[in-house]
């Protein structure tokens, strides 16, 4: 029987590293650290995303300033508005909160957040120097990723990982941090042909496609290490990529939905927001 991997307490033991910090700055004078996240229209997973970064902010004592912007905006009223934010100095890190309305541009959006704010890591000039290794903001659910996987205890070094999913905010950072920590790494995708018999070779399986119980107890080698970062909503249900009932048994350490990745990603954005005032 596999071990679930508790997202909440492993999120536990960095706001409690996090909330030290930040009330020590607070107490030495200082602003705490402010985040201003921009929403375009009313996406409901974005609203759902931005509910649970404003709790989580509350929490530690960070200031959370959320901007909702009509979803007719025009890509120039949204351009200011990161403008502003770029150049208001109480205000040290922005998210942009995706997908945005389908006839803005969102490269061209996203790229006008200062990369010395950015702390989702999602401007072009970090993830750049992300990918050759130098300092920068990384995406904050694949940091919460990796660091749910190191705390199985497993030593990720010479493992043969799978990463199933190859977005620019999930799977293809997840990929790189887990390069960067010497596994022998596989990006799977949709053309990828038969992937059951690829995530059969993986120590560590990463499931990152958006589809409801993809991943099946057929699909796993035993003992191996599962993340879960899917997020769909079924019969009003929050269900994951993976089949937890399914291949629980069969895993060594896996992550539920909730309770895993999703409680990692809001700490790891403050944690990135903090980097910004050091
Ligand atoms: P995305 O941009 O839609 O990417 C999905 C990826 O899955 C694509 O690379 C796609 O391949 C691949 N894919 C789709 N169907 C497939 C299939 N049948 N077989 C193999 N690969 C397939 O999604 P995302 O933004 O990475 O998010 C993935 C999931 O994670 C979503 O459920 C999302 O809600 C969730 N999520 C959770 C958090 C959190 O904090 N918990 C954060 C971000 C995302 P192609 O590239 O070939 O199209």
């Amino acid at each position: 029987m596999g071990v679930p991997i508790d997202g909440k307490k492993v999120a536990l033991s960095f706001k409690e590293e996090l909330l030290n910090l930040i009330k020590e700055r607070v107490a030495d004078g200082l602003n705490a650290p402010c985040i201003a996240s921009v929403l375009v229209g009313e996406d409901k997973g974005s609203l759902f995303y931005l509910k649970n970064q404003s709790r989580v902010c509350e929490e530690l004592g960070v200031v959370f300033k959320s901007f909702i912007m009509d979803k007719d905006s025009t890509e120039e009223s949204v351009m200011r508005k990161i403008k502003e934010l770029n150049e208001e100095d109480s205000i040290h890190g922005i998210i942009l909160q995706l997908p945005l309305p389908e006839e803005l541009d969102e490269e061209k959006i996203i790229n006008s957040i200062s990369h010395l704010k950015d702390v989702d890591g999602l401007t072009d000039i970090n993830a750049g120097r992300f990918y050759k290794g130098e300092k920068c903001f990384i995406p904050c659910t694949a940091q919460g990723i990796l660091e749910l996987i190191k705390s199985t205890g497993i030593n990720i070094s010479g493992k043969n990982a799978v990463v199933l999913g190859r977005s620019t905010i999930v799977g293809k950072p997840v990929a790189q941090l887990l390069v960067n920590e010497d596994a022998t790494v596989t990006i799977c995708h949709s053309k990828t042909q038969d992937i059951r018999k690829v995530c059969k070779e993986a120590d560590i399986v990463v499931a990152a496609v958006g589809i409801p119980k993809f991943v099946t107890e057929d699909f796993i080698k035993e003992g191996a290490v599962i993340i879960d970062v899917g997020f769909s909503v079924v019969n009003g249900k929050m269900t994951g990529d993976v089949d937890y009932e399914n291949v629980i048994h069969k895993a060594g350490f896996l992550t539920p939905v909730p309770g895993g990745v999703g409680s990692m990603t809001p700490i790891m954005l403050i944690k990135n927001t903090c980097e910004v005032l050091k």
